[in-house]
């Protein structure tokens, strides 16, 4: 009998939720107090200073090594005051998550060996030469000159955690290539400001600024620490590789919005006082679809702030989860037959003059520029759906795709009836009609207004990747451990290319003799009829709309490897070279990357269910068989004939079905090592990804459908792994 299921699973249902106080009775009086933030600056930093440094956060002014002095100074002081003894680079490398190594302050005053102090210097803060020769690189990077540096992200403030001043930062080769996932994103959100801006100064010269603003929604499951302990495949996968469905899971649809259970309301609380003390403006919290399924988002921010506060949460939530007693899975897919988990990404562009460009507005005039971007972002979209897709792919994030209520594998934009009808009406109208110039010689749209509160934004359409709701686009195909930044990278880049070649061709027509309304008007018209493929209301979640897709040209790819090459087609080069954001030789290293994590992902799977499948579930059904076998000689040694038989025939049956099910799980096993030995062999990383894909992957089907089925007949007292119905439901 598996003593240490029974003990883990009666554990877990004996747990008391941890008590948690506020430190404060309001949230302001402690929020942001461990950010380097304003009213931080504002007191250790002196007002040359503090305007120096103004001027590289918000217009991009080079950073001198004095101010970086200065900074560094008023810095150290803040920190050591909170207790912080050491500081850290903290980066996002091409692996999941972040990276950070921490040095102490300290420093010899004089001679080494004499007395010490605390020392932090301008050229400390900007930048590091971390040894990184272990982080991917896509053979950028050989380990023989394996120099990478981190250099200071000033946009988003530094912050403590426990003993430690964390600062923002870039991670570039010695020669100059991105290493990481925030130095293409910045990039990218400086080209988008660049093209929208000019985009803005046509229908108003005050804008010189243009903000791309992201909100992600992070949702999670939670699951006891005693029972993740007796799972090794969530803990070396953070995913169940095997577990028959729950009787009840999320049928009842009564978990979505339900009462939080107690244990995760204190760790939801709790989570909440850490994430306020960076800063990090959390704003909802509830339960999501899935039983122990749950989400959290904040109020959005600018792109690359708000991604780096996602980073953190993600790293806080884990250690405050432990705190109460649970493990906080962020894998797309935990769970079979369940929702998996998502981070929409809410994704917006705002003007410094504080106007919301997919804000339909309250003039005439901020309509026309709604349409505008509106019409350009689907133009970007359409061009690059493939690309976007590939943004947001990876192994575990197909497993979630286009599966229990997640996005389709396919890239389409919902706009709902009302924004459909005006992109109709506009299609149909002449230039005359649709756009009026006024009085004041501004321009505006000449048809019927469009409301300020859409239907559509309580009426969402769940089903598309890319959906209008109301004031942004909400992108919901990006994965649950995923850095944002792959995917609002490539969106923000898509974008400014757009934006800049509408702005090319308004200005052709103009120079041709055009009115400047009518240009606007004639290019929206085309992109209205360009890009039709890529609107789509209808159910993503049907058959047919992946027929549709594929007949209106776009991208049906399911093969993760083989999605990621998106990325160096010759529309995608052009795309990130022309906007500064990506080089080929980049591009490709970082595929490298993609597919060589692909692989590890796989194989690690495919040992660990080897693993599980030998070591537990063969031997489990080998003595449930052999207890069987001893029931059907016991019978038949007290009855006999036909009494006998038919005492034992059900005994029988089952002893038949459990050797064919070991037979089958055996010789799958056997034959997915006997595969990954030869693919293993394979040069070519791309290759090699795509032998994983489709020849060791399909193992994991066969050894899960037979052991699942093993599940159902097993005495429940012999399985050593806790079952669906022990890990799902939190009391
Ligand atoms: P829902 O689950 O209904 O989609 P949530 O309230 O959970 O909505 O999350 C919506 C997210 O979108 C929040 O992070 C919110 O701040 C963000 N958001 C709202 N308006 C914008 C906007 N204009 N640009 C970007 N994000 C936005
Ligand atoms: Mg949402």
């Amino acid at each position: 009998m598996s003593s240490l299921r029974f003990k883990a699973v009666e554990e877990a249902f004996k747990k008391k939720a941890l008590c948690v106080t506020a430190p404060s009775k309001f949230t302001s009086d402690y929020y942001g107090k461990s950010l380097f933030n304003k009213v931080a600056m504002e007191k250790y930093l002196s007002k040359d200073t503090l305007k120096a440094l103004k001027n590289v956060i918000n217009k991009g002014e080079t950073l001198n090594l004095a101010i970086a002095n200065q900074v560094a100074v008023g810095m150290k002081l803040w920190a050591t005051e909170l207790g912080a003894t050491h500081y850290t680079h903290w980066f996002q490398p091409l692996t999941d998550g972040t990276a950070e190594k921490h040095d102490s302050f300290i420093d010899y005053v004089g001679a080494p060996g004499e007395t010490i102090m605390e020392d932090f210097s301008g050229k400390l803060l900007a930048q590091q030469e971390p040894d990184a020769s272990s982080f991917p690189s896509g053979g950028i990077r050989s380990t023989f000159e394996a120099r990478g540096y981190t250099a200071w992200d000033p946009t988003s403030p530094a912050f403590i955690v426990d003993d430690c001043l964390v600062i923002p930062t870039i991670f570039i080769s010695y020669t100059g290539e991105s290493l990481d996932l925030k130095a293409p994103l910045l990039k990218a959100l400086n080209a988008v400001d660049k093209a929208a801006t000019a985009v803005c100064q046509m229908f108003d010269p005050n804008v010189k600024k243009v903000i791309a603003y992201l909100g992600w929604e992070q949702e999670y499951f939670l699951v006891d620490e005693g029972l993740y302990a007796t799972r090794p495949d969530l803990m070396l996968t953070g995913r169940t590789l095997l577990g028959h469905e729950s009787a009840k899971n999320q049928q009842m649809e009564d978990h979505y919005f339900g009462a939080v259970p107690t244990r995760v309301a204190a760790f939801m609380k709790d989570l909440e006082f850490e994430a306020y003390k960076y800063g990090i403006p959390l704003k909802t919290r509830h339960n999501e679809v899935a039983p122990n399924q749950f989400e959290l988002a904040p109020i959005y921010g600018e792109c690359n702030l708000s991604n780096d506060q996602n980073l953190l949460v993600m790293s806080i939530m884990k250690k405050v989860a432990r705190r109460h007693g649970f493990r906080l899975l962020l894998h797309e897919k935990p769970f079979a037959g369940i929702n998996g988990s998502g981070k929409h990404n809410n994704w917006s562009l705002g003007t410094d003059t504080g106007v919301g460009l997919f804000t339909p507005g309250k003039t005439p005039e901020e309509n026309l520029q709604f349409v505008t971007f509106l019409v350009n972002t689907l133009m970007a979209v359409h061009k690059h759906n493939a690309l976007l897709k590939a943004s947001i792919m990876t192994a575990q994030n197909a497993l979630r795709l286009g599966a229990n209520e997640a996005p389709p594998a396919i890239v389409s934009a919902f706009l709902g009836t009302q924004l459909s009808a005006i992109l109709d009406k506009l299609e149909n109208s002449t230039s005359e009609e649709a756009i009026i110039l006024d009085a004041k010689k501004k321009l505006h749209l000449g048809i019927a207004r469009i409301p300020e509160v859409f239907l559509d934004n309580t009426d969402r359409n769940r089903t598309s990747a890319f959906a209008f709701t109301g004031n942004r686009f909400e992108f919901r195909a990006v994965g649950s451990s995923a850095n944002c930044s792959s995917a609002m990278a490539v969106l923000n880049t898509a974008v400014a290319a757009q934006l800049t070649d509408f702005k090319a061709e308004v200005d052709a027509k103009i120079a041709a003799g055009s009115t400047k309304e009518k240009a606007i008007f004639d290019i929206i018209k085309s992109y209205i009829k360009a890009s039709k493929a890529i609107h789509f209301d209808g159910n993503g979640y049907s058959d047919e709309w992946k027929v549709e897709a594929a007949k209106r040209g776009l991208d049906c790819e399911t093969c993760v490897p083989e999605i990621f090459k998106a990325y160096t087609s010759p529309e995608s080069v052009k795309l990130f070279t022309s906007m500064g954001v990506l080089t080929e030789k980049e591009l490709h290293a970082r595929n490298e990357v993609k597919w060589e994590t692909y692989t590890k992902k796989i194989q690690i799977e495919a040992r660990v269910l080897g693993d599980l499948a030998v070591n537990h579930i063969i031997p489990i059904g080998t003595r449930y068989q052999s207890f069987l076998l001893d029931n059907v000689w016991k019978i038949k040694n007290v009855f006999s004939g036909e009494k006998a038989e038919k005492l034992s025939a059900l005994d029988t049956a089952l002893i038949v079905e459990i050797g064919e099910r070991i037979a089958a799980i055996k010789n799958a096993v056997d034959d997915m090592i006997d595969t990954r030995r030869q693919v293993n062999k394979i040069e070519s990383e791309y290759e090699k990804a795509i032998a994983y894909h489709d020849k060791v992957l399909p193992y994991f089907d066969i050894i899960r459908y037979n052991t699942d089925k093993l599940e159902l007949i097993v005495d429940d007292e012999m399985w050593t792994l806790p079952k669906y119905r022990e890990l799902l439901f939190i009391r």
